[in-house]
């Protein structure tokens, strides 16, 4: 069986023509693919007013390969976290972060990953493979639905920020983006997506060339690189010069600031002089800077930073009129957090 949402509106004309459809062909081809896409079909049946023998022609030969919410558990904070199955019997994690103004979907574009991050659980997973792009595009409609269903509100943004790294699976990814975008697709506007990246340089730099009108978020987490490559292996390879290089050429290329991801981790990145050197690479790369508060995996490496080091941490970069935000941790009783997503 062959996976019809790997067809373009091209191919399925091109497949509606071998079945004898003629001058009806591009009108059939577009309504399946808007039953695929937008209407976001978990059947061929339920493509309504269609001639019953294609129907059952798509039945015989081909597969819609949809992912299925295999469990899912909520927070106390009502951040829900949904285990999806894909058709091979992987399990990613995506997570409905929800706020009296936002519903977002956080969603995996691997099956596990390879950069292991010492922080983070889904780095001590193996990677086992790159998602396609519709089955990423099927997180965001699965996690569009839930919000609906539960806080009767549509999803507003879409964070690539779950399990893996989204620039080592480069093509999906960005072609899953288009069809959230599309009006073909979700329809969702391009500053409401954000890419998170552990900063692989050589893609942040086709992503400039690629005109992407997607957020860029880089997972920063120090500007040292001998704290960085303690935590980050990828900053052997991917070192602070040669991200700053790639971030530059980005914002010059795009016009767009980044955001550069922080969590604070106690005595480690938290220092007076941590803060100056955050604020001296934020000051050379047009960004805005998101505190992170760090969720424990069971590591005694990495704790959170404490309150009143925090705020020491925090004016330094205030002083040093950097932009700055901060992200409360959500879904910490269900480790759907931050660092968290490990199928557990
Ligand atoms: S933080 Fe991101 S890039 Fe690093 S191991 Fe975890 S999922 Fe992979």
């Amino acid at each position: 069986m062959k996976n019809i949402r790997s067809y373009s509106i091209e191919e399925l004309t091109t497949m509606m023509e071998e079945l004898g459809e003629r001058s009806d062909s591009p009108r059939r081809a577009r309504k399946i693919y808007h039953n695929l896409w937008k209407k976001y079909i978990t059947g061929f049946d339920e493509i309504e007013d269609f001639p019953q023998h294609i129907i059952e022609h798509l039945k015989e030969y081909y597969t819609l390969n949809k992912v299925v919410i295999h469990t899912q558990q909520k927070s106390s904070d009502g951040t829900i976290k949904y285990a999806l199955k894909l058709y091979d019997g992987n399990i990613v994690e995506g997570v409905l972060i929800p706020t009296e103004t936002r519903m977002t979907a956080c969603i995996s574009s691997q099956v596990g990953c390879s950069l292991t991050c010492k922080f983070c659980a889904t780095g001590k997973m193996e990677r086992v493979r790159n998602l396609d792009y519709w089955e990423i595009y099927d997180q965001v409609c699965i996690i569009k639905e839930q919000a609906l269903l539960h806080y009767n509100m549509d999803l507003t943004n879409i964070v690539y920020m779950g399990m893996g790294e989204p620039l080592l699976n480069y093509d999906n990814v960005l072609k899953s983006t288009q069809m959230c975008i599309s009006n073909d697709g979700l329809g969702l506007s391009h500053n409401r997506i954000t890419v998170s990246t552990a900063g692989i340089s050589k893609m942040i730099k086709k992503l400039a060339d690629d005109e992407v009108k997607f957020n860029l978020a880089v997972s920063l987490h120090a500007a040292n690189d001998e704290k960085r490559s303690h935590m980050m292996p990828i900053n052997d390879s991917n070192n602070l010069q040669v991200l700053e290089e790639a971030l530059l050429y980005f914002c010059n290329k795009t016009e767009e600031k980044v955001m550069l991801e922080y969590i604070v981790f106690d005595n480690f990145n938290d220092n007076p002089e941590d803060a100056e050197e955050l604020s001296s690479f934020s000051q050379r790369v047009p960004s805005k800077i998101n505190l992170i508060e760090y969720n424990s995996i069971g590591d005694t490496e990495f704790i959170n930073s404490r309150e009143e080091r925090l705020k020491v941490f925090k004016d330094i970069l205030y002083k040093n009129k950097c932009t700055v935000m901060t992200r409360r941790s959500r879904g910490k009783d269900i480790d759907a957090a931050c660092g968290q997503l490990a199928n557990r």
